[in-house]
């Protein structure tokens, strides 16, 4: 009997771990903020890795257990480019967390099973949102960071106030923000996949996250994620018609 995960591929899931929770808190703390405040951004980096670590890396494995349960091969990889390219953006304030995925190996698989494939992951994220918001309401935890100061009340959604983490609260907004990025339907990501299956279904999630992200974290980010969704839903349609190979 060969293991779940091989030694090889716990080595890559740990350092995309890492990287995707390093990158992650330089967008929030800043390059300078975090030269400034080194000690902080030690410690900064344990929320993000409970957190976002934690959505990243389930994300992942929620694919894999599926791919597997339809008897496929299912493998997680480290993307080295796309590691670095994450890092580096991550100085200029954006994340592209896209560290690594999970190749599936099948002899055949269908359009259907390879779209509950891409779906467990982002309703993964939802398990996560729904238990961090849980967490917030009865054992919610504050911790204090001078570099998140400067972004006063902009981030209150993501429970970011005048310095003050919400630790729940930023889980949660990161496993909604992680649900949405990969439901994008651009080929590798998994909304390609949901969409090539079944485009109502891809709505219908869309739409169950951005509710969820409207009552839960904050309604600006139904706004500007859905006019950014509905933009690349439309270039896909133009560039993509035939569907991921
Ligand atoms: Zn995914």
């Amino acid at each position: 009997m060969h293991t779940l995960i091989g030694k090889s591929e716990a080595i890559q899931i740990v350092i995309s771990v890492l990287a995707i929770t390093l990158a992650m808190a330089i967008v929030f703390a800043g390059l300078d903020g975090a030269l400034a405040y080194p000690k902080e951004f030690v410690l900064f980096l344990l929320p993000i890795l409970v957190t976002m670590g934690s959505g990243f890396i389930l994300h992942e494995m929620a694919h894999k257990l599926v791919a597997i349960y339809y008897g496929a091969r299912a493998q997680f990889q480290m993307w080295i480019q796309g590691l670095v390219f994450m890092l580096v953006m991550s100085v200029f304030g954006i994340l592209f967390a896209a560290p690594g995925a999970v190749y599936i190996y099948a002899e055949k698989i269908t359009k259907r099973e390879n779209g509950i494939i891409s779906l467990a992951g982002p309703t993964l994220n939802i398990f996560l949102l729904l238990i961090f918001i849980v967490l917030q309401k009865f054992a919610p935890i504050t911790q204090y960071y001078s570099f998140l100061a400067p972004w006063g009340n902009d981030f209150q959604g993501f429970g970011i106030l005048y310095g003050a983490l919400s630790v729940w609260q930023f889980g949660a907004a990161m496993n909604l923000m992680l649900a949405l990025f990969n439901m994008i339907p651009a080929f590798p990501l998994d909304g390609s996949k949901v969409m090539w299956w079944n485009k109502w279904i891809w709505g219908g999630f869309v739409l169950l996250l951005l509710i969820l992200g409207a009552v839960l974290i904050q309604p600006g980010i139904v706004i500007s994620w859905g006019i950014m969704l509905l933009l690349l839903l439309i270039i896909s349609r133009i560039f993509f018609r035939g569907g991921p190979k």
